[in-house]
């Protein structure tokens, strides 16, 4: 019969890079708690009209790369292309806003977006956000691009680029944007089909796009920062003075303008030398009008998003080292029906202590248990046979070392093991 594979663009996270999954997610809940942030879920689906309204209409997301069906109630659903609107959703809905402020939210969560696959551009991604609602001023723009930066040291990621840019408020955007729009209905011609319908909409969508030819000509269009407003400009300069201030290299990049269409002031990304053409990790900025947008108060906010795989992808081909998965303690190889009946109570007495502990499963030989023990990478070892039954007692063997201690089986075992594994810890060396 015909297997059925995974979709395109999706991939499985297999037992074998679980670890690495694992490590990753915990620094990150772990950053995230120091910096104050708490953690949020929200539903893989929501309305449609949530991404439509907050991402924007003439983004690429919107425009291309939703997962937008209808369900069995008529109702148009789509699966969640970014955290933020399920975010600023649930913080409206369930009145967040009445706790102290600032309110900060991280999450880890899956996203969909049909786009073409290929490395670090999947159809299933995962992604580590934050979100931070109530401040508007600069040290928090440059808190999140300090917790950022630092959850990528504590992970040991070398050879980031951090790139920041300001675009303004929409009142300084206007004027922008008329000089945007000047400036690509020159060239008008060499604009793909998608560009030149933002030409009136959105101009500045134009600059994100990822056409070659649209981007060759987004090269030469003017710059935001030329346009700024006061408010705006001290701002940028508030937050690029914090950054001098505790030594966070960055460069002012005017292209950046983040693909989705919420941002305000302050933008930013982390771009690994190590990735190929999907060279993002990290990308957010200041979305001072979108709580507004979706029918809350006016309320600055601001927050990042950090791409799981592609982080894994810099991390792999960096080589960095990640912690090493816990082996199994003790294995209790038997023989005979009696012997594996007492193997099993003496493993579930381990496991109540947190220990981890197995014995044979798969009616092997003595010989293919020892072997099996010795794949699973086994500290130690206990081999029960009838004498052993009989007398109470028993061998742990250490199987690094060879050495041998003697345990009784009926009395403390529990004890008596945790006192021979603390003797023989050795502390390797430690990782991230
Ligand atoms: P790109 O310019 O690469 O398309 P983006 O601007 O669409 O990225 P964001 O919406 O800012 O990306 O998402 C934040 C992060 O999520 C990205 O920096 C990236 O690490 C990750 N990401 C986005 N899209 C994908 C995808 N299709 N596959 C894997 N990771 C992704
Ligand atoms: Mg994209």
């Amino acid at each position: 019969m015909e297997l059925i594979k995974a979709q395109r663009g999706t991939q499985d996270m297999l037992p074998s890079q679980a670890g690495k999954w694992q490590a990753v997610e915990s620094v990150m809940r772990s950053e995230a708690e120091i910096s104050g942030f708490r953690e949020i879920r929200t539903p893989v689906f929501e309305d449609t009209r949530l991404f439509q309204r907050s991402v924007g209409e003439t983004t690429d997301v919107v425009q291309k790369e939703m997962y937008t069906f209808e369900d069995k109630g008529g109702r148009s659903i789509t699966l969640k292309p970014e955290g933020t609107a399920g975010a600023v959703r649930a913080y409206l809905e369930h009145g967040l806003f009445n706790e102290p402020m600032p309110v900060k939210v991280y999450y880890i969560t899956p996203c969909y977006r049909y786009e073409r696959a290929q490395a670090g551009r999947l159809r299933e991604f995962h992604q580590f956000g934050v979100e931070m609602f109530g401040s508007a001023l600069p040290v928090a723009d440059a808190g999140l691009i300090a917790f950022a930066h630092s959850l990528f040291e504590r992970l040991c990621v070398k050879n980031l680029t951090l790139k920041i840019n300001s675009i303004g408020c929409p009142s300084c955007r206007k004027q922008y944007a008329e000089a945007l729009k000047a400036y690509f209905t020159q060239n008008k011609d060499r604009l793909c089909e998608t560009c030149l319908s933002r030409l009136d909409r959105n101009p500045m969508r134009i600059l994100d796009c990822k056409s070659p030819e649209c981007a060759e000509v987004a090269k030469d269009a003017p710059h935001i920062l030329g346009y700024l407003c006061d408010d705006c400009r001290s701002h940028f300069e508030e937050v690029k003075d914090l950054l001098d201030s505790i030594g966070i290299e960055y460069e002012v990049d005017p292209t950046i303008v983040r693909g989705l269409d919420y941002y305000t002031r302050t933008v930013f990304e982390f771009v690994s030398n190590d990735l190929g053409a999907q060279s993002t990790v990290c990308g957010g900025g200041r979305y001072d009008g979108l709580v507004e947008e979706m029918g809350g108060a006016k309320t600055p906010a601001l927050g990042f998003a950090l791409g799981i795989e592609r982080l894994l992808l810099v991390m792999e081909a960096q080589k960095v080292q990640f912690p090493e998965e816990e082996p199994c303690e003790l294995y209790i190889a038997s023989i005979g029906n009696a012997a594996r009946k007492k193997a099993f109570q003496l493993v579930q007495r381990l496991r109540e202590c947190a220990v981890e502990a197995a014995c044979d499963e798969m009616d092997r030989s003595l010989n293919a248990q020892m072997k099996y023990a010795g794949k699973i990478g086994a500290k130690f070892t206990l081999v029960l046979g009838d004498d052993e039954l009989a007398s109470g007692k028993g061998v742990i063997k250490n199987m690094k070392t060879g050495e041998k201690k003697d345990i009784d089986l009926n009395d403390n075992f529990e004890e008596q093991f945790a006192a021979i594994s603390s003797e023989a810890e050795d502390f390797g060396d430690l990782k991230f």
